[in-house]
C-alpha cells in the first residue's frame, strides 16, 4: 500500500504543479499511515535530485529512450509498471492537459476508480475523499472509491506548493522493459508555442480582458497586457473577446476555456456571466472594473472599480509600475 504521485515533466524539467500535488500525498499518506512515493518518467533520472528534496519516501524512476517524448501509451505503461513496484493504492496527479488523459486511461487500464480535476484530498474513516468542484462551482461533491486502486487528478493550485528541503528518499529504479513496438504512437514533429507568456493555469495573477474592450479591442487588449506585464500576470480574456476575434482561445477562462485559480483575477469589461465566473470563482481575490455599477461580477468581486477600462488600466498600470519600481 502507498500513495504514488507522477511527477510530470516539461522539457525535462518536473511542473510545479505535481510538487503542489506531491505535498498534499504526503499529508495524505501519514493520514492512511503508509508511505509517500514520487515517479518520474522519461529519457533518464536527471530530475531525481530535484523530487528528492520535496520530501517523498521513495522516488521511482522509469527512464527509457521510449519514454524520451510524452506519448500516452508509453507513460500509461511505465506508471502502471510503478503502480505495481510501490504496491500503491491511490495514483495522484496534477489535472494538466496530460495529467488528465494519463489519469483516465489509467484508471480504466487498472479498473480503478478515478476522480478527476479534484479541489481538495482528505481521509475519513481510514478512506481516500476527493472532492470536486461541480455546476460551476456551486457544489462541492464529495467523491468516495470502491476500488481496491483510486486514480485522482487534481486541478492546480488547489494546494500550496512545498518548499523544498534537504534531499531525502530512496531512489529506485524500475524497469519498464519497454520497446518502441510497445508504442502505439509515433512522434512525427514537435513544434514549439512557447512563447514565454505566463501559463495561465499555474499563474498567481491573472489580468483578463472582455468586450468592454469593443471600442478599441487592439489598444483595450494592449492595455490589459501592459497591466499583466507590470504585475508578471497571465493574460486572460472572457469567450465573448475570443469569439469576437480581439484574443486567442488559448486565453479564454471560463467553462469553455480554462479553470483558474490564481491570488489575484482582475477583470476588466467582463459583465460576469455564470460561464466565465465558472472558470474564475475560486481565485483569492477578484477585482472587476466595469463601466456599469450594475454588473453582476460586482457581486463576485472582493473589489469593485465602477469606470471606462481605458482610463482605469493605464492608470493602475502607471501605479503598480511606481510602487513596484518598474
Ligand atoms: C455553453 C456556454 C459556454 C460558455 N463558456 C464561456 C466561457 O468559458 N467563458 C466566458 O467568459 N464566457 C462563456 N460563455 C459566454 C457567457 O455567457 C457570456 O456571454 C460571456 O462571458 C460575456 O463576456 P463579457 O463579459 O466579456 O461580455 P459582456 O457580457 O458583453 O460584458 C461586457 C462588459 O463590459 C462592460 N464595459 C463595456 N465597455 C466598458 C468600458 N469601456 N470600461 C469598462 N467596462 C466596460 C459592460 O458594462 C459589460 O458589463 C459561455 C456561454 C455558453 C452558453
Amino acid at each position: 500500500m502507498s500513495v504514488l504521485v507522477w511527477i510530470e515533466q516539461s522539457n525535462s524539467s518536473p511542473v510545479g504543479s505535481s510538487f503542489e500535488v506531491l505535498g498534499k500525498a504526503r499529508e495524505i499518506a501519514g493520514a492512511l499511515g503508509t508511505q509517500s512515493v514520487a515517479v518520474l518518467i522519461g529519457a533518464d533520472a536527471a530530475a531525481a535530485e530535484t523530487v528528492r528534496t520535496y520530501g517523498a519516501d521513495t522516488v521511482l524512476t522509469v527512464s527509457s529512450p521510449v519514454l524520451a517524448n510524452y506519448r500516452l501509451s508509453a507513460y500509461v505503461k511505465a506508471l502502471r509498471k510503478a503502480v505495481e513496484a510501490a504496491g500503491a493504492t491511490v495514483v495522484l496527479m496534477a489535472a494538466t492537459v496530460r495529467g488528465r488523459e494519463v489519469a483516465a486511461v489509467l484508471g480504466s487500464e487498472l479498473d480503478a476508480g478515478y476522480a478527476p480535476d479534484a479541489v481538495d484530498l482528505r481521509v475519513d474513516d481510514g478512506k481516500l475523499v476527493a472532492v470536486r468542484s461541480v455546476y460551476s462551482n456551486n457544489i462541492l461533491a464529495d467523491v468516495t472509491f470502491n476500488s481496491p486502486v483510486q486514480v485522482v487528478s487534481v486541478r492546480q493550485r488547489s494546494f500550496p506548493m512545498p518548499e523544498p528541503g534537504a534531499a531525502s528518499g530512496e531512489v529506485k529504479a524500475v524497469d519498464a522493459g519497454l520497446s518502441e513496438s510497445d508504442v502505439l504512437e509515433k512522434l512525427v514533429e514537435i513544434k514549439s508555442t512557447d512563447t514565454g507568456e505566463v501559463s495561465l493555469t499555474d499563474a498567481s495573477i491573472i489580468v483578463s480582458g472582455g468586450r468592454g474592450v469593443s471600442a478599441d479591442p487592439a489598444k483595450g487588449f494592449e492595455l490589459v497586457v501592459q497591466l499583466a506585464s507590470a504585475l508578471g500576470a497571465a493574460v486572460g480574456a472572457s469567450r465573448a473577446a475570443v469569439d469576437a476575434g480581439y484574443i486567442p482561445y488559448k486565453h479564454q477562462v471560463g467553462q469553455t476555456g480554462k479553470t483558474v485559480k490564481p491570488d489575484l483575477y482582475i477583470a476588466a469589461g467582463i459583465s460576469g456571466a455564470i460561464q466565465h465566473l465558472a472558470g474564475m470563482g475560486g481565485s483569492k481575490l477578484i477585482v472587476a472594473i466595469n463601466k456599469d455599477g450594475e454588473a453582476p461580477i460586482f457581486e463576485k468581486a472582493n473589489y469593485g472599480i465602477v469606470g471606462d477600462l481605458y482610463q482605469v488600466l493605464p492608470a493602475l498600470t502607471a501605479e503598480f509600475k511606481k510602487r513596484l519600481g518598474k
